[in-house]
């Protein structure tokens, strides 16, 4: 089991770095105090014997971490891939862990697009081949004859990072360039895509001189370049796909190319890599073929070794995930400001879990005031940790939708509550199966100490530390004075006492919350609940 995220100190954090990463990641972790392990080249048993005691791994695309390698590595907090993609890491078996999983979306973004506009130029004017013939001893040109780009369409699939990069540098080559994104809207303000036009796929694939794709593999992008949209393409065109084997159907596209249909294409990315040696698009003098090296650039490998090292640190000193794969993220300023929120909400988790005769299943989190413009989901999450926290090990931010959704717990947010006389006010109540027990605790920040101003129909001031009595008694002189006598013939001190309503509702009813100093024993406890008058005794601790 994954054990809870306690706080490290830098001596006592391991990392292993598994795959070649830039001096400059070392530089960082040295300075933020960690003293990284380098390991490269390990594989099977002896992967996973490295892997026993460490905090953190750091990947590129070499190392394979593998549920096995995961389950292994009972300390594991983070796992860092220097680089986009994450397909060399399990991620479902992080996220079931409770590891945290990030990776370097953009340090390599400019240098990808580079690569596909140098496949661009190179299969205009079948670079790859003349070269391939010059050494051949040839100095012929015929059969070489290319296209040029200046005034030809370039249709661009998938207008993110990197197809932004593309789109921008091909219009700086005097192309015409269209794309296709479902996601983007041509009136998006933030997108810095004038002059492209915005087609559908059919389209985009019937008019256009040369395609780009820049998707991620995805189901719903596996095999988008089918032969059936390779036959819509424009006869003579030309295809590019530094983005990710699978998206393109290779067999369909050889054929294409065999029938003269397709004039070239430049991949650098292929769906078995590396490929086999009878694979139908070797060996092609009118396709270009690269080793997946769109990100392989000085300054490429500089960003992503430097952008996972400074991640990672953040993450172990500070908790704050960026770029995560499997857990939500909020900005390190934005964690400081709410982080008495965070941890209120997490108490007011433990709080009603504890609460609760049994299990909880339906939260409902409200949110008021200041707190409601902050990230509502992240608050939310909070309290969903806080609850299972009190039934599993090892819950933690990453794992916890995951667990609430095996268990049936469902979480509604909404942060149109009233703060009353609150800055900000966090409401949440929690029921079990078919409402039967339903309790409500609001809370709120002092200061930066989270205080509960409500619990039920009981409005207080409430610490959320330590351990907590609570009491359903009846409001009747001299049940509050027994309790307090059992507890000081037993040292226990009680450091404050909320008295009121309570949420059976009738008049003759009351609650007790009870701050105490440390924990009465179970004899205590059983004296307690043996006083004349009451009804339910609990203990929560906080
Ligand atoms: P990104 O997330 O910034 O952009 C991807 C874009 O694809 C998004 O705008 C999204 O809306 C769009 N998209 C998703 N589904 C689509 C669909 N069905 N049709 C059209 N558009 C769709 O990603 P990025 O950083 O630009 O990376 C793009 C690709 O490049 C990824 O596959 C990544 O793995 C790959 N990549 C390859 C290398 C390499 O070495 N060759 C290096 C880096 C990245």
């Amino acid at each position: 089991m994954v054990p809870p995220n306690r706080p490290l100190s830098p001596g006592e954090t391991r990392i292993l770095i598994c795959d070649e990463l830039a001096p400059a990641a070392l530089e960082i972790f040295t300075s933020r105090g960690y003293e990284p392990e380098v390991r490269t080249g390990l594989e099977g048993p002896e992967l996973i014997a490295a892997v026993r005691d460490v905090h953190a791994i750091v990947v590129r695309s070499a190392t394979k971490i593998t549920r096995e390698v995961i389950e292994a590595a009972d300390e594991l907090r983070v796992i860092g891939r220097a680089g986009v993609g994450v397909d060399n890491v399990d991620t479902t078996a992080a996220t079931e862990r409770g590891v945290v999983v990030m990776n370097t979306p953009t340090g390599n973004t400019t240098t990808t697009g580079e690569l596909a506009v140098a496949l661009l130029l190179a299969t205009s004017r079948n670079i790859a081949a003349g070269d391939r013939r010059v050494r051949g001893g040839s100095w012929s040109k015929k059969g070489l004859l290319g296209a040029e780009l200046t005034g030809k369409r370039l249709g661009v699939i998938g207008l993110g990072r990197i197809g932004r990069v593309v789109a921008e540098r091909a219009m700086g080559l005097k192309m015409n360039v269209v794309g296709h994104d479902p996601y983007l809207k041509q009136t998006d303000a933030a997108s810095p895509l004038t002059g492209v036009d915005l087609l559908d796929l059919d389209a985009l694939l019937a008019t256009s001189d040369f395609v780009t794709l820049h998707v991620p593999l995805l189901d719903s992008t596996r095999n988008m370049i089918s032969a059936e949209r390779i036959a819509l393409m424009k006869p003579g065109a030309r295809l590019i796909n530094a983005a990710r084997g699978g998206l393109v159907d290779e067999a369909a596209l050889a054929e294409a190319l065999d029938e003269g249909r397709l004039a070239g294409a430049a991949l650098d990315v292929l769906a078995e890599e590396p490929p086999s040696k009878t694979h139908p698009l070797l060996g092609r003098d009118d396709v270009i073929i690269t080793p997946h090296m769109g990100a392989s650039s000085h300054e490429a490998q500089h960003n992503v070794a430097v952008g996972i090292a400074e991640q990672i640190s953040d993450f172990l000193s500070e908790g704050v995930a960026h770029n995560s794969v499997n857990a939500p993220a909020v900005d390190s300023e934005t964690l400081r400001a709410i982080a008495p929120y965070v941890i209120l909400a997490e108490k007011i988790g433990s709080f009603l879990a504890q609460r609760t005769n049994g299990p909880v299943r339906k939260l409902e989190v409200t949110l008021g005031g200041e707190i409601a413009k902050q990230d509502a989901n992240f608050i939310a999450l909070s309290v969903l940790v806080g609850v299972l926290n009190q039934s599993e090990l090892g819950v933690n931010r990453v794992n916890a939708p995951l667990i609430a959704k095996e268990r049936g717990i469902r979480v509604l947010t909404n942060t149109d509550g009233e703060a009353h006389s609150f800055q900000s006010l966090i409401k949440v109540r929690a029921s079990t199966q078919g409402g039967e027990y339903s309790h409500l605790v609001s809370g709120t920040v002092f200061g930066r100490a989270p205080r509960f101003v409500r619990v039920d129909e009981l409005h207080l001031d409430l610490a959320p530390e330590g351990t907590i009595l609570i009491t359903t008694h009846s409001d009747r002189p001299g049940v509050m004075g027994r309790i307090g006598t059992l507890l000081g013939d037993a040292c226990v001190n009680i450091r404050r006492v909320e008295l009121g309503a309570s949420e059976t509702g009738k008049p003759e009813h009351a609650s007790g919350f009870l701050s105490l100093d440390c924990e009465p024993d179970a004899k205590v406890l059983e004296a307690i609940r043996s006083v004349d008058g009451i009804e339910e005794v609990r203990l929560v601790r906080l």
